[in-house]
């Protein structure tokens, strides 16, 4: 698998609870940002750092959506050109409704974007209204519905959830109505009240209140239930999808498979040796200097030694529904599962889905709903 990402860092406006990498640009930056990915691309290719086409692309951001076109055209055939695209490739791009009418969704799709991921967030203007989003619920439907026209068969909504003075009936209305879309695919987003993001200073001062646990359990329990019985697969996490539908390109990551990121704040990932992975600093004025001096703006953030890959390996793999394999396990890195980590082992297996007989190590929901906990058991 080869795959690439590129990272748009611009947004109409910040949402408040945000603390992605992303800022308002101007048209002007946005298109000056567009021929520096170009130059991004060329320089990698003149290292010689990958050649193989890819299976993936990814739009992400931020609002890749901000993007004409023509840009959209422009970077892909550079990408063809200089890399090539294999058959049937996952195209993916991240667009907020707000952003999009019919011509555009309709040019993407022309060029060559063959999934879309809409920012749905919600479709009760209140809650949309109080997530800052740029979009009210009709907008947000006309977009889907314009998605679908222009000719987009896959088709991922992102829902958010665990929102301030959310109930379980309004969040049981809000996926009956992302569903009577019938997507192929939904993320869903607990709201989560980071550090530097005016969420995280109201809910200091106690104009906002966070969703209490349990509460975000039950929601959790709730969307799973649902979504499973709409016939969907809960993947990963936070990924649900109809069968043949899962994210390929987010499979990547967390197979630990190699990953080509291009773009300010944008993360790399090779499976050479033990693993790499290396980072382009989140700050657009350096990104633009190294590219015009011609050099590659990435610097190396880890080199995994055996022991750092075999971790990294089972919490990411835990986070999706296939678990770790135990016998790939054993074949990647000459030892087992249970002779890696006999103590985290003990430690988990209340939150394990079936036992390590059956050949995978797999949370149940309950362990996903404390992940984070459980994973501390790898460390
Ligand atoms: S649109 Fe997405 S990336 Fe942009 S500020 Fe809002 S949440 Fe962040």
């Amino acid at each position: 698998m080869s795959s690439l990402y590129l990272h748009i860092p611009f947004c109409s406006r910040k949402c408040p609870y945000c603390d992605f990498f992303s800022q308002v640009g101007s048209q002007q930056q946005i298109n000056e940002y567009v021929e520096l990915l170009i130059i991004n691309l060329q320089i990698l290719k003149r290292d010689n750092s990958h050649d193989t086409p890819f299976n993936t692309i990814f739009f992400g951001g931020g609002t890749p959506s901000l993007l004409s076109v023509g840009q959209v055209e422009a970077i892909l055939n550079k990408v063809e050109q200089l890399y090539g695209i294999a058959n049937h490739a996952e195209i993916t791009l991240e667009a907020n409704p707000g952003t999009l009418d019919f011509e555009r969704l309709q040019g993407y799709y022309r060029a060559g974007v063959n999934r879309l991921s809409l920012g749905v967030q919600s479709l009760n203007d209140q809650k949309l209204q109080l997530l800052g989003r740029i979009h009210n619920a009709s907008q947000a439907r006309e977009s889907i519905l314009a998605a679908r026209a222009a000719g987009f068969e896959n088709l991922s909504l992102d829902l958010m959830f665990a929102l301030p003075d959310q109930d379980l009936s309004s969040l049981e209305q809000e996926i009956s109505a992302l569903l009577s879309f019938e997507p192929e695919h939904i993320s869903l987003y607990g709201l989560s009240f980071e550090k530097g993001t005016e969420f995280y200073l109201q809910l200091q001062s106690g104009q906002l209140t966070a969703c209490e646990e349990g509460l975000y359990a039950e929601q959790y329990r709730l969307l799973h239930g649902q979504l499973a019985a709409a016939g969907f697969e809960h993947y990963e996490i936070s990924n649900f999808a109809r069968p043949n539908r899962r994210c390929h390109h987010n499979q990547v990551y967390w197979k630990r498979e190699d990953c080509l990121a291009i773009g300010a704040g944008a993360h790399s990932f090779s499976s050479q040796k033990w693993g790499t992975r290396w980072y382009i600093p989140e700050n657009l004025q350096s990104y633009q200097e190294s590219l015009w001096r011609g050099e590659d703006p990435a610097e190396i953030l880890e080199t995994y030694d055996r022991q750092g890959a075999m971790r990294e390996f089972a919490y990411l793999a835990l986070r999706t529904r296939d678990g770790i394999d135990l016998q790939e396990f054993e074949e990647r890195f000459n030892l087992s599962l249970q002779q890696v980590f006999p103590g985290a082992l003990d430690k988990i297996q209340n939150s394990l889905d079936s036992p390590l007989t059956s050949g995978r190590c797999r949370f149940n929901l309950n362990g996903w709903l404390i992940y984070d906990h459980l994973i501390s058991h790898f460390l």
